[in-house]
C-alpha cells in the first residue's frame, strides 16, 4: 500500500503535506503569470498551436533537470493516423504540428507495489471566440487573448479549458522537484494539440507510445492511471460519445414572387434537423434502460436527458428576395458508450433518409442532400467501471442535481470548419429517389452487441475484473484524500475558522459528462486501468468571459503533486 499523506511525513522521507503545500503557494505567482503567458497565445484551430506548443516547450525544457527528465516532440503524421481506432476525420493539413512528452528517465525507477506509474495530460488547443471579440460581449478582458484577474478569478479563452489545467500538472511536477523529489515511478506529462475537435493529437501520442517501445521514451511498461485536468471539479466517471457531421442541402433558387418555384435549402436543413431531434434524440434518450447489454450506459441513468443534439454552424443562401440554393449545417450528435461510431452514422442516415422518402410534402421527396463526416468520431467510454455500476451506488457519488446545462458543450462545441477541401470529405452521398438501403433495427442491434463485445474483450486482456477493481477503488481513494488534504491545509493557512463547511474540503464527488474528452484514448484503446478528468473550477468554457478560480488551480497542483508523492513514490535528488 502506498503511504498516506497524512502519515507520510513521519514514515517516509518524502516531503510533508504542509512543504509541498508552502512550496506551490511560493510559486503562485509565478504559476498564474505562466498560465496568463500561454492564455494570451491564440491557439484556435485557425490560428494553429505551434506557437503555444513552442511556448511550453521552451518552458518544460528550462525548468526541469535534463539529468533527470527527458523531452520529445511527437509530430502529427495524418497518413499514419488515419488508419488508427479512435481517428476523427479531417479537411486540414498539420503542418509542423506537434504535441509534447515529458517523463523522468527510466534508470530513476524502482518497480515495487508502492511505485505506480501515472500519466497527466492537457490540451493546449481552444476554441473560437471569433464571435464573441466585440467590446459588448468580454466585459473582464478587452479581447479573449488579455488575460485579466478580476476577484481571484482570471479571465480569457482557455482560461479554464483547459490552460489553467495544464499549468497545475506542470507546477505539481515542478513543485516536487524545487523540493529536490522525483517521482520513482514513472510520471508522464503529455501536452496534445486538437482536443476540441478531433483529439487525433492524444490518438499520436499513444500511437507513439505503443509502436516506440525501443526507444528512450517508449512505453516499456503499461501505464496505471492518467489524470485529464480539464475543468471538470470532481472525478469523471464516464462519458459520452460524439460524433460530428455536415448536412449539405441542395436546394432551387427561385424569386421570392412565387416561392413555390424553388426549393428552399435553408428551410429543408431545419426541418431535417428538427426531425432528427424530434426523433433520434429522444430514441436515444429512452433507450438508456431498455436494452440489457446497455449496463455500460447506466453511469447516465442520473441525467434527465443526457443525449444531445446540436447544430453548432450554419451557412446557406445568397439574397435575401431569393429562394436560397443551398444549406450546410454542422451538427454534433451524442451518443451512449454502447453504441459505436458506426451504428450512429447508420442511425443518423436512416433517420434523414425515411422523413425525406415518407415526406408528404413533394418538394421534400424531391431534394437532393449529403452527409459529410469530418471532426469527432469519438467513442464514448466508461472511465471507471468500480464506479458506475448500479450496485454501488453507496461508493458511487454522484449528484442527482447533475444536469444537461451543467456538463453540456464542454470540450466538444463550435469550431470554424471553414475552406473545406472536398477531395478530403468522407461523404456519403443520399438521394432521395436512388437510396436503396433496406438494413433493419435488429442489424443494428447486432452492431451495438459487437462492439460491445469488443470493448470487453479488450479490456479483458490486460487485467481481470478484480484487479482492475481493486487499482481503481485505489485510484479514487487516493485522489480524494490528496484533494482533502490539499484543501484543508490551504483553508488552515488561509486562517479559515469554518473548514468543514468549506465546499473545498468535501469530498470529491463522482459524476458521468455528457461530452467527450481525450480520456477515452486511454481507455478503449491503451487499455489504462484507471482513467479520469478532474481539473479547476472553470466558468463560462467555450463561451463569452470565460474564466478560471485561482484558488482551485492552487488547490488542484496541491492535490496533483500530493497524488504523485503517494502514487507514484519519489526519489530524493
Ligand atoms: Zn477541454
Amino acid at each position: 500500500m502506498n503511504p498516506s499523506p497524512s502519515s507520510s511525513p513521519t514514515t517516509t522521507p518524502y516531503p510533508s503535506n504542509e512543504e509541498i503545500l508552502s512550496q506551490i503557494k511560493s510559486n503562485q505567482s509565478n504559476q498564474t503569470s505562466f498560465l496568463s503567458q500561454m492564455v494570451s497565445i491564440d491557439s484556435t484551430l485557425e490560428k494553429g498551436e505551434e506557437e503555444v506548443m513552442d511556448f511550453i516547450w521552451n518552458f518544460l525544457k528550462t525548468s526541469f533537470s535534463s539529468q533527470e527528465f527527458e523531452m520529445e516532440k511527437v509530430p502529427m503524421n495524418e497518413s499514419i493516423l488515419r488508419n488508427l481506432p479512435g481517428f476523427s476525420p479531417i479537411h486540414w493539413k498539420y503542418g509542423n504540428q506537434y504535441n509534447i512528452v515529458l517523463r523522468n528517465k527510466q534508470q530513476q525507477q524502482q518497480l515495487s507495489e508502492s511505485n505506480k506509474s501515472l500519466i497527466l495530460c492537457g490540451h493546449a488547443d481552444v476554441v473560437p471566440s471569433t464571435t464573441t471579440t466585440t467590446s459588448s460581449s468580454w466585459t473582464k478582458c478587452t479581447t479573449p487573448f488579455t488575460p485579466t484577474i478580476h476577484l481571484n478569478r482570471l479571465y480569457g479563452r482557455g482560461s479554464g479549458d483547459m490552460k489553467a489545467g495544464l499549468s497545475c500538472m506542470i507546477y505539481a511536477l515542478l513543485t516536487l522537484q524545487q523540493l529536490h523529489y522525483i517521482p520513482s515511478g514513472t510520471l508522464q506529462l503529455e501536452i496534445v494539440c486538437e482536443e476540441e475537435c478531433t483529439g487525433n493529437g492524444c490518438l499520436a501520442l499513444r500511437h507513439h507510445a505503443a509502436a516506440s517501445s525501443s526507444s528512450s521514451l517508449g512505453e516499456k511498461k503499461k501505464f496505471d492511471a492518467v489524470i485529464i485536468p480539464e475543468p471538470f471539479p470532481f472525478i469523471v466517471t464516464a462519458q459520452l460519445g460524439v460524433l460530428w457531421f455536415q448536412l449539405h442541402i441542395v436546394g432551387k433558387p427561385a424569386h421570392v414572387l412565387d416561392t413555390s418555384l424553388g426549393i428552399n435549402a435553408i428551410e429543408v436543413a431545419f426541418d431535417m434537423y428538427r426531425h432528427l431531434q424530434s426523433t433520434l434524440q429522444v430514441e436515444y434518450n429512452t433507450n438508456i434502460n431498455s436494452r440489457e447489454e446497455e449496463e455500460e450506459n447506466q453511469a447516465f441513468k442520473d441525467i434527465k436527458q443526457p443525449i444531445c443534439f446540436n447544430v453548432g454552424k450554419i451557412k446557406g443562401g445568397d439574397w435575401a428576395s431569393s429562394v436560397p440554393s443551398f444549406c450546410d449545417m454542422d451538427v454534433r450528435v451524442g451518443f451512449f458508450p454502447s453504441q459505436s461510431v458506426e451504428c450512429v452514422k447508420h442511425d443518423v442516415e436512416e433517420c434523414l433518409r425515411k422523413f425525406v422518402l415518407e415526406s408528404s410534402n413533394d418538394t421534400m421527396k424531391h431534394v437532393k442532400y449529403d452527409i459529410t463526416y469530418f471532426g469527432f468520431q469519438a467513442d464514448g467510454a466508461v472511465l471507471l467501471e468500480e464506479f458506475c455500476n448500479n450496485n454501488n451506488d453507496d461508493d458511487n457519488d454522484v449528484d442527482d442535481e447533475v444536469s444537461k446545462e451543467e456538463e453540456e458543450g464542454k470540450g466538444d462545441d463550435s469550431i470554424p470548419l471553414s475552406a473545406v477541401s472536398n477531395d478530403e470529405k468522407e461523404t456519403v452521398v443520399q438521394d432521395s429517389e436512388t437510396m436503396g438501403i433496406n438494413e433493419t433495427k435488429d442489424d443494428n442491434d447486432e452492431r451495438r452487441r459487437k462492439k460491445l463485445k469488443q470493448t470487453n474483450d479488450k479490456s479483458d486482456i490486460h487485467s481481470s475484473s478484480e484487479q482492475r477493481s481493486s487499482l481503481q477503488k485505489e485510484f479514487v481513494a487516493l485522489l480524494q484524500q490528496s484533494h482533502h488534504s490539499a484543501t484543508t491545509i490551504t483553508a488552515n493557512t488561509d486562517n479559515t475558522t469554518n473548514t468543514t463547511n468549506n465546499n473545498n474540503t468535501t469530498t470529491l464527488p463522482l459524476k458521468p459528462i455528457t461530452c467527450t474528452t481525450d480520456a477515452r484514448f486511454y481507455k478503449l484503446y491503451s487499455q489504462i486501468p484507471c482513467v479520469t478528468c478532474f481539473g479547476p473550477e472553470a466558468m463560462n468554457i467555450h463561451g463569452v468571459d470565460e474564466s478560471v478560480c485561482l484558488q482551485s488551480v492552487q488547490d488542484v497542483t496541491a492535490t496533483l503533486a500530493l497524488f504523485i508523492r503517494d502514487w507514484c513514490g519519489l526519489n530524493q535528488v
